[in-house]
């Protein structure tokens, strides 16, 4: 029986169907990439480079960086790894980079706004993304993006950076974590190799409330309607431009928000590495009728524990 589940969790997601969900893992520390191959993982959705970076007193160089990427890429063994360039700001300071205080961080200078300022930061992570490619299949993912000119941006320097390396090019995609990236889902679609949603700041953003606050948060529940409706939405703008939708946010592992995100049609789950195996059992026991029904009534629900409810 143990042993039975131990192998099965080796085996794709494939719901009763035929529909296939990809089943990757979110990561932030080099050991973590073998680990995931171990628990069943597909790949890694999300890997938070941020790791590099924190608890230091100064940027790590290139080397250092391509090093680490590296290790990743071989341990994974063919497998696909996302690596989403630096994540910086909102609640994660960094005092080596001398970030002037702001009085709301989560709408200040954060994520690809901080990298788009800092030109000679974002190109050494880069570079270092780049040589690591050379190793095994990688994909860049850009965070925060909340206008098309960041997009347009981050990407003219990464392919400067391509060319400057002669690299092969790479996938390239962006989260959807800011309300405007979702309005504007189509456009940026066009721009884009796929979207992973990380619903964890998009909950955020569309409810305002602080994913960290202490009496608050609890309400910032992914599984909300008014969420749930703009995942809808970037599924079907990307639908249309023919790109695929990951999540990477917490309900990703949320069996409630396994089945739910199945029947809006995201086609990757990320999850943390301990979830793994029972998000691939769970799809394998669903049928996409059930969960494209679930996900109808969700989408018409008043409230999120009426979500929750859902029988
Ligand atoms: C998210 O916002 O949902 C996400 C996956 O990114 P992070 O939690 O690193 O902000
Ligand atoms: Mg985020």
């Amino acid at each position: 029986q143990r042993e039975a589940e131990r192998r099965a969790c080796y085996q794709p997601a494939i719901t009763t169907d035929g529909a296939r969900i990809e089943v990757v893992a979110n990561i932030a520390a080099p050991a973590e990439a073998g680990r995931a191959v171990e628990a069943g993982g597909e790949g890694v959705g999300l890997l938070r480079t941020e790791f590099l970076f924190l608890g230091r007193d100064q940027a790590p160089s290139e080397d250092e960086q391509a090093a680490a990427y590296t290790e990743m890429v071989r341990a994974l063994n063919g497998l696909p790894i996302i690596i989403r360039t630096l994540d910086i700001g909102g609640d994660k300071a960094v005092p080596y980079m001398s970030m002037p205080a702001e009085e709301n961080p989560f709408l200040g200078e954060r994520g690809i706004r901080l990298c788009l300022n800092r030109p000679e930061l974002f190109r050494t992570q880069l570079r270092a993304i780049f040589r690591a490619a050379a190793h095994g299949p990688v994909r860049i993912m850009y965070p925060m993006i909340s206008t098309l000119e960041e997009l347009k941006r981050a990407k003219s320097l990464t392919e400067e950076v391509r060319l400057e390396l002669g690299a092969d090019p790479v996938e390239i995609g962006i989260m959807i974590e800011v309300p405007s990236a979702v309005m504007m889902a189509e456009e940026l679609a066009a721009e884009a190799d796929f979207f992973s949603i990380g619903s964890n700041d998009l909950t955020q953003y569309c409810l305002a409330v602080d994913r960290m606050h202490p009496l608050l948060s609890r309400q910032a529940d992914g599984l909300h309607p008014a969420v749930l409706r703009m995942i809808d939405a970037t599924v079907r703008a990307a639908d249309k431009a023919g790109i695929w939708v990951g999540v990477c946010g917490g309900i990703a592992g949320d069996p409630r928000g396994v089945v739910i995100l199945t029947g809006l049609g995201v086609r990757e789950l990320s999850v943390s590495i301990p979830s793994i195996a029972a998000v691939k059992a769970q799809i394998r026991g669903l049928s996409m009728e059930q969960a494209r029904a679930l996900a109808r009534r969700a989408l018409a629900c008043p409230t999120s524990a009426a979500v929750r409810g859902l029988r």
